[in-house]
């Protein structure tokens, strides 16, 4: 990947993303620093990572006035590194990971804006919560309580599939909830806006779907080496 092909690639969004409101998260995990500059250097400000402390160390390095969206899952242990700086968390799914978020957010006198994630896919290996879940967790009193976490809307997976149909339904059903849930809880410390779904393989039906965050990786940054 050369700096050449990288703003061919970053230039495709362009056009699908023109007078949608969507906006494209940079998915920078494993890839080096200077990819990154090279990014930023072509206009890119959002960055999504799923390590922690890959992260952090992203962030220490680059300019200051980019966003770090945290797109992995999460643990409580780690959430005290990333809260100084996080602009968004899309991957809460317990209650629990949210009182961490609250404290920490609170020790650096911060709010942290987050979104819930619901597991839309067919595969039981992609985290997330069920509408039942979500509910009894903004239902709860601990909750209400939270003064320093912003609940901004709902991210979600499709399934990892070539059947469009397949995820075109997941994707549906991931905003019908995030509709009712938006109905449903006005002003219960929610400020539903954002709706983050659509990756590589899936983005251009996420954003016909009414998705206002893609998170997009490969095809920016080129393949990842498999693990
Ligand atoms: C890696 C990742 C992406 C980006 O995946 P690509 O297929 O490379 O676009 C998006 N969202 C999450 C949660 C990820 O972990």
């Amino acid at each position: 990947m050369n700096e050449t092909e990288l703003i061919r690639n970053l230039d495709l969004f362009k056009g699908d993303l023109a007078g949608t409101g969507c906006k494209l998260i940079a998915v920078s995990k494993t890839k080096p620093v200077d990819l990154l500059q090279a990014a930023y250097n072509a206009g890119v400000r959002i960055f999504g990572e799923n390590k922690v402390q890959e992260m952090t160390e992203k962030h220490e390095a680059l300019p200051k006035d980019i966003e770090w969206h945290m797109i992995g899952h999460l643990q409580r242990n780690k959430v005290k590194y990333i809260a100084p700086f996080v602009s968004l968390i899309h991957s809460v799914d317990s209650l629990k990971l949210l009182k961490e978020i609250n404290k920490r957010a609170k020790q650096n006198e911060r709010v942290i804006d987050c979104l819930f994630q619901i597991h839309i896919a067919e595969e039981d290996t992609k985290f997330g919560l069920n509408e039942e879940e979500l509910f009894a967790i903004i239902e709860s009193d601990e909750f209400q309580k939270m003064e320093n976490v912003r609940m901004k809307g709902l991210m979600g997976m499709a399934t990892f599939t070539s059947d469009f149909a397949q995820i075109r339904k997941e994707f549906t059903a991931l905003k019908n909830l995030f509709n009712k849930t938006g109905s449903k809880f006005v002003a219960d410390n929610l400020d539903f806006t954002e709706l983050s779904m659509g990756m590589s393989n899936d983005y251009k039906i996420a954003i016909k779907e009414g998705s206002t965050m893609i998170r997009v990786g490969s095809l920016i940054f080129g393949e990842r080496e498999k693990k």
